[in-house]
């Protein structure tokens, strides 16, 4: 069970690292046919004023449907389709995909907004830009219709190249939005320097019902330094009508969350009949 290395180091294959193994190609293979086989699909989650309850835009969430029926969340599939590379097909699918629906959406709602969620890998791809401008071509939407959504950890590991690349994004004229901010480590004064236009406030800053005064006065600290820094404000996570109303009071532009709208089909939302 155990194999030695030119270096005389012992490493053991455990059973159950076996299975990992074999569980991480599976996954790989899996991967594939679902991209092959059309298993994607795009819900959408609706972004809502919070000043005046107005629907701004929808950020787009990847599903994965197994042919089997189950469904496989984004975090159980994105990382390993990060590791192995598919993240960049499924990306341009996503792109492509949600421009298509933002596109007729805007037939009927002209003003809404488009949200897509974009990968350190993708956003490392050298042919990146050029399909952001595709999308924006293909559908005929402005460019300042559509926000990418990174990551505070992918910009936070590597921030010269991210600079960089955001840069080249930026000059397509896209805005862009650090998502889950204050999950990673944001070096404050780097943010600064970053050319994004919109902070994503992570979830985990509203971890109670009735939100505390702890929780409402390190919120209002950071809409502050957002609005300091001329960044709009999204917070994530609203599922009570006490979050609502105290993100409301203290002036974050945006909200998400299950007590707003569930992600959902995109033929269930947004309907102009409904609206
Ligand atoms: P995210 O971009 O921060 O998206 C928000 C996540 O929070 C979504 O989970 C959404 O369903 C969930 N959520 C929304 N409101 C609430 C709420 O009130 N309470 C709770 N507990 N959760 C709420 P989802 O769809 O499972 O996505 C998870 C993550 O997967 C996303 O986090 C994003 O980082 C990633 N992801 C999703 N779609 C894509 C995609 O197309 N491309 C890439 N690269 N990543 C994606
Ligand atoms: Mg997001
Ligand atoms: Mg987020
Ligand atoms: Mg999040």
């Amino acid at each position: 069970k155990a194999k030695k290395e030119g270096t005389g180091k012992v490493v053991v294959f455990a059973p159950q690292m076996h299975a990992e193994a074999l569980a991480r190609l599976t996954l790989t293979s899996d991967l594939q046919r679902a991209l092959a086989h059309g298993e994607f699909r795009l819900q959408y989650q609706p972004l809502i004023r919070l000043a005046d309850g107005a629907t701004a835009g929808v950020e787009a969430l990847v599903r994965w449907r197994r042919p089997d029926g189950r469904y496989v969340a984004p975090a159980d599939f994105v990382p390993m389709a990060e590791e192995n590379g598919l993240i960049m097909d499924i990306g341009r699918w996503v792109l492509l995909e949600a421009g298509a629906q933002a596109a007729r959406w805007r037939e009927t709602m002209p003003d809404l907004h488009l949200n897509v969620n974009v990968s350190g890998r993708q956003l490392t791809d050298p042919g990146f830009a050029a399909d952001v401008r595709l999308m924006l071509t293909e559908f005929r939407l402005p460019p300042t219709a559509v926000t990418l959504e990174l990551t505070e950890s992918v910009l936070m590991n590597d921030p010269a190249g991210a600079i960089a690349r955001l840069t080249d994004l930026k000059a397509l004229g896209v805005r862009l939005a650090v998502d889950d901010f204050g999950t990673g480590y944001s070096s404050l004064s780097y943010l600064q320097r970053l050319p994004v236009d919109e902070l994503k406030i992570d979830q985990a800053f509203i971890p109670h019902a009735e939100p505390t005064a702890e929780d409402l006065a390190v919120i209002r600290a950071v809409v502050e330094m957002a609005r300091a820094l001329r960044l709009r404000t999204v917070i994530e996570g609203i599922e009570t009508e006490a979050q609502l109303a105290a993100m409301r009071r203290l002036g974050c532009d945006l909200g998400q969350g299950f007590h707003l709208c569930r992600p959902a089909d995109p033929e269930r939302l947004l309907s102009p009949v409904a609206a």
